[in-house]
């Protein structure tokens, strides 16, 4: 397929403020796609080559190699390219333009030097493998190479294309093209229906590699879909918990038995062992092995099955007590430099409370009864390689009794998980299989949320010109779009106010983006990427929001008093942020909650 079809499929997404129309586009590429290629296509419109936890190296050159490339290629002078740069601030458009020969914005006399295009034409395939040479060139000379290979491709680049060559190439695309606009897109290109949208989804969970998912689908179809099972050293979705304050209630969810586990506050970790073959994955299914060596020889040596994927939290302890750190503590050891002075600094300990595959066998529709016994069997437990402790309880005040001890040790609180026949493995989804239970839902105040910063507000009076503050928003998977809950203003240190325009500069996009439904008018738009938690007061209604639009109260949204910024979260990506769904049963919580307490005054 020719790059050039690509490049006019983002031109179009990068244009266009309708979702639905984001996934006609989307939709109209893959049937373009040759099946062989689709992979490579999935991982370019996600701006990257490959999937993150590869470990492989990203694209992401510096401005200046970009524009010795870009100067070698068009035969113009560094230092004019650079002006130019300076000027619009965007090597896409800087580099479309000088290879359209037409300089608008007023470089004088450029065009005159532009080079007349190579007229062969770059196909998909040339463009990805040229980039993927440029991403692993290393060491000596490797400088020269990326320049050289960079300047080939812009040399037959349309500008069309070459505006994306050179994002691609500086690790910019950032269209926000989000993984469900593209499941939803390949379901319907390659089964002509959306119904099998979910047999896609349920895929991606198993195997989080959306490039591999589509080509599976479009080369082998639905039933290569369904035989994807878990395989050691690709990651898969996590399970994640629903929250409740309410322990009779949780344990009614639960189906009256449950298993309560403490919520240990430190790094999701998803180990994968073949043989000695050991990879750790976060969260947000980032390849973390080479933090955590001394996890790597635990995996090692106390796992006693040849294969397996086993689920645990990596906690900072005390090395002189074998007391619980808190999560900062773990962020410290990140941080430093040298992880041999590390490790012995911040030691760690592995509570590990799943296991989602043992040679051979697919736990993931097993209840986690029988999960639980298979770990046990496979694990040799030591102080620091050991199963998370876990209670089964069947009452409420026993649940609470867990709860309180979870908490004095240095827990955050509890996970409660349903035990019975239907208690298997929801990769990727977040359900009532799973409640935490945490500290913070005691106090007065509302839990904090994580919420996607989609536009910014220029501040006034000192702070004039630079950005003051956010408008954040909830994700509705349903939808796939994020709306807006409230405009967050305070709580920001001077230090994170001096960063934010640097935070905010590569997701400034000139219109609200697709996916954000928004009735307010930010001074600036964002491509939804970061997310910040936020701390309020109470959940309101408000006119002006769309999260939860007319769901409470028709004409009526759902947004926070009082908002404050407490912090980036950058483990989190924008779908893991707080949803819709949550916020409507938070506010629903709260309305009972003050009903309770207007009823125990009315007694008193
Ligand atoms: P949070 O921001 O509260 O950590 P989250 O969105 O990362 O939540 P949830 O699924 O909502 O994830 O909460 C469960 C999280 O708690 C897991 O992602 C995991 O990191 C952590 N955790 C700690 N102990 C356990 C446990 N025993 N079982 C499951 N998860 C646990």
């Amino acid at each position: 397929m020719l790059f050039e079809v690509l490049a006019k499929a983002l031109d179009s997404a990068e244009r266009t403020t309708s979702r639905t129309q984001l996934t006609a586009i989307l939709v109209d590429l893959f049937r373009k796609t040759e099946p062989d290629v689709v992979d490579k296509v999935v991982y370019l419109l996600q701006g990257r080559l490959w999937p993150e936890w590869s470990g492989l190296p990203e694209l992401g050159v510096g401005i200046k190699l970009l524009i010795k490339a870009a100067s070698k290629s068009l035969g113009i002078k560094e230092s004019e390219i650079e002006a130019l740069y300076n000027k619009l601030g965007d090597s896409g458009k800087v580099i479309e333009q000088l290879k359209a020969g037409k300089s608008s914005a007023g470089v004088g006399g450029l065009a005159r030097f532009v080079q007349k295009a190579d007229t062969s034409r770059l196909t998909v395939v040339e463009v990805y493998d040229t980039l993927a040479k440029v991403a692993q060139a290393t060491g000596e000379g490797s400088r020269d190479i990326k320049v050289n290979l960079i300047a080939s491709l812009l040399s037959r680049a349309t500008p069309l294309e070459a505006r994306y060559i050179a994002r691609l190439v500086e690790g910019r695309l950032r269209l926000g093209i989000g993984d469900a606009t593209i499941m939803d897109a390949i379901a319907i290109a390659y089964t002509g229906s959306s119904l099998n949208r979910q047999l896609v989804e349920y895929a991606y969970n198993v195997r989080a590699d959306l490039g591999n998912v589509a080509k599976v689908l479009a080369t082998k179809g639905l039933e290569g879909l369904k035989a994807i099972t878990p395989t050691p050293g690709i990651p898969l979705r996590p399970m994640l918990a629903e929250r409740l304050s309410n322990p009779q209630e949780i344990l009614d969810k639960v189906g009256g038995e449950a298993l309560v586990e403490y919520k240990y506050d430190g790094e999701r970790a998803q180990i994968h062992k073949a043989g000695d073959r050991i990879t750790i994955f976060s969260r947000r299914l980032e390849n973390i092995t080479h933090q955590y060596p001394d996890v790597v020889d635990m995996a090692k040596n106390f796992i006693k099955a040849g294969e397996a994927i086993v689920e645990g939290e990596i906690v900072c302890i005390d090395p002189d007590t074998g007391a619980m750190r808190p999560f900062q503590e773990l962020m410290h050891r990140k941080r430093k430099h040298d992880i041999h002075e590390a490790l012995k600094e911040y030691p760690v300990a592995v509570f590990l409370f799943d296991v989602l595959y043992v040679d051979g066998r697919n736990m993931l529709n097993e209840p986690l009864k029988t999960r639980r016994e298979v770990l046990s069997k496979i694990i040799t437990e030591n102080d620091k390689f050991r199963l998370s402790e876990a209670v089964v309880v069947t009452r409420a005040d026993d649940l609470e009794k867990f709860f309180l001890k979870a908490v004095e040790e240095g827990a955050e609180g509890v996970v409660v998980k349903a035990l019975h026949s239907q208690s298997i493995y929801q990769a990727g989804a977040r359900g009532w299989l799973w409640i935490k239970y945490k500290r913070d839902y005691k106090s007065e105040m509302i839990d904090t949320v994580d919420l996607v910063a989609v536009g910014a507000f220029k501040g006034r009076g000192k702070r004039g010109g630079k950005v003051g503050a956010l408008l954040v928003a909830a994700y509705d998977p349903d939808t796939d779009t994020f709306q807006t809950v409230c405009k967050v203003g305070s709580g920001f240190t001077d230090a994170d106010l001096e960063k934010m325009d640097e935070i905010l500069a590569p997701y400034v996009i000139d219109h609200r983006h697709p996916r954000v439904v928004s009735e307010v008018e930010p001074d600036i738009w964002l491509t939804p990427a970061l997310v910040a938690e936020i701390l309020g007061a109470e959940l309101t209604l408000s006119p002006q929001h769309t999260c939860c639009r007319d769901m409470v109260k028709k004409g009526a949204g759902i947004s926070i008093r009082f908002p404050r910024f407490i912090r980036w979260r950058p483990d989190k990506g924008p779908e893991d942020a707080t949803t819709t769904k949550e916020l409507t049963e938070m506010y629903y919580r709260q309305l009972k909650k003050i009903s309770e307490e207007v009823v125990e005054k009315i007694e008193q």
